[in-house]
């Protein structure tokens, strides 16, 4: 009894020693509650920047109009394709909308292998490729005779002029390929689908993921006008009023923004809070200088900033008896999988040693609890810097409607939020602290953007069909 009670205090001490330790060390990676309010701060006035005229072209958070004017009503039907390229898997899908009294959706759909050769190759084989998958799709599930509407999900930063079109500003995350950017999408994905005989289908609406997943939650809570990704990158859209957005004509109603906030910080603005760890690994991407803020948050980076501190404590003799290993040097070994793994509550600490054994070395009981703290440190921070930006916008939604308090619903989706354990309890709080007059609820988006995207092409189809009358 007294040996369990001594190993208990021993456990306790060890724990609270470690954790000091790593503390000191990432002091910088640690955001007080002031700091969050003023990222806040300073993310109201980006947007404002991106919405203005005259600033829009030198802003870096650059608040895209998608055309999008409404959410779904539920009287959306219809049979829809739908492609999902740019997230952590690309998919293509076949929906289908039925209103009958009853909201009812049906998805079939099939993954396809994004290669780097596909990713960062020739721009036009990209796209030939999507449109192989396409008709591969296609005639599996026996559509090929079929002219359906598609809704493409394209996750990258577009500058639309209108539903269907849409100009690449620059490509993030792992694509980058050759000849694309400043181009249409849309009519590059037609062209390709041109060279194929048997494929005989109409784009009608180029949806970022952000705006799918929003629509895909206000067909279930119409109280949803904010969307959110924390995934491979991370960005969020929501309603502004046309009257605020200069760059589109007209001031009725309402229409969807895509923020784009990975850039936020492009132009410097967040220097004083990335610290040498966010500098070094955006030295090592495929986009230097560029989606700084995405990089501090995003699952394509976080295992890589784990890394680079854990090998940096280990050559400060602060890790591992000072012992490196030849995977612990090498960029990508830690990916947000193990983050999660690590962080869990129960296996976490049995996981810690398992993934640093992988990585050649051999930790003590002290270096895995320091390294597990390691890791809360990085997606706290993660968390916090999201729940930030996003508390700027629900305040942008409260002021504009002019309430006291705001109810609203804000969709979210990405693998980042989906796999790791603390990351949406963490996020939820802190948001909620910020912004103590509104009271958001978060839905989670269970079906992908690709069926909002579903959903912005069966409004396009039936303005389309009763033009045509
Ligand atoms: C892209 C956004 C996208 C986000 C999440 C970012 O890198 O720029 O368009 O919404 O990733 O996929
Ligand atoms: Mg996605």
């Amino acid at each position: 009894m007294f040996a369990v009670h001594l190993m208990a205090f021993y456990f306790s001490k060890l724990k609270e020693d470690q954790i000091k330790k790593v503390d000191r060390f990432l002091y910088h990676l640690r955001l007080s509650d002031e700091t969050l309010l003023d990222v806040m701060a300073r993310f109201r006035a980006e947007m404002e920047k991106g919405l203005a005229r005259d600033t829009n072209p030198t802003a870096s958070v650059k608040m895209l109009p998608t055309f999008v004017r409404a959410i779904p009503d539920g009287s959306e039907n219809g049979e829809f394709l739908s492609l999902d390229l740019g997230g952590s898997k690309f998919r293509v899908l076949k929906v289908k909308v039925s209103e009958e009294g009853k909201r009812n959706v049906h998805m079939e759909s099939q993954f396809y292998p994004t290669p780097n050769e596909i990713t960062r190759g020739n721009g036009t084989e990209l796209f030939d490729y999507i449109a192989d998958c396409l008709a591969d799709f296609m005639k599996t599930k026996e559509l090929t005779h079929k002219k359906l509407p598609l809704g493409f999900t394209f996750s990258f930063p577009c500058r639309q002029t209108k539903l269907e079109e849409g100009v690449l500003l620059s490509w993030t995350k792992k694509f980058k390929a050759r000849g694309v950017q400043d181009t249409d999408v849309v009519s590059r994905l037609r062209n390709a689908m041109q060279r194929h005989e048997d494929l005989d289908v109409d784009i009608l609406a180029l949806v970022n993921d952000t705006v799918g997943t929003m629509m895909t939650c206000a067909y279930d809570d119409p109280y949803c006008e904010v969307g959110v990704i924390i995934g491979t990158g991370t960005n969020a859209c929501y309603m502004e009023d046309m009257s605020n957005i200069d760059l589109v004509e007209g001031d009725e109603g309402r229409m969807c923004i895509n923020t784009e906030w990975g850039a936020f910080g492009d132009d410097g603005a967040l220097e004083d809070i990335r610290t040498e760890f966010d500098r070094e690994l955006d030295l090592g991407s495929l986009n230097p200088g560029k989606q700084l803020f995405e990089k501090m948050i995003s699952g394509l980076y976080m295992g890589e900033l784990v890394r680079l501190i854990l090998l940096k404590m280990a050559k400060a003799g602060l890790l591992f008896g000072g012992k490196k290993s030849s995977a612990l040097h090498t960029k990508g070994k830690i990916d947000t999988q193990h983050v999660a793994a690590m962080e869990k509550t129960k296996e976490g600490l049995a996981n810690t040693r398992e993934i640093l054994v992988d990585l050649g070395l051999d930790p003590s009981e002290a270096d895995c609890i320091a390294v597990q703290h390691v890791c809360t440190i990085v997606s706290f921070r993660s968390a916090n810097l999201c729940a930030a930006a996003l508390a700027a916008i629900l305040t942008r939604l409260r002021e504009n409607r002019k309430l006291e308090r705001l109810r609203t619903t804000v969709g979210m989706d990405g693998t980042l939020y989906k796999i790791h354990p603390q990351y949406p309890k963490r996020l939820h709080k802190v948001v909620r602290k910020l912004v103590p007059n509104c009271d958001v609820r978060f839905l989670l988006s269970e079906s992908g953007s690709a069926k909002g995207a579903a959903m912005v092409t069966a409004v396009a189809s039936r303005v389309q069909t009763q033009r045509k009358q």
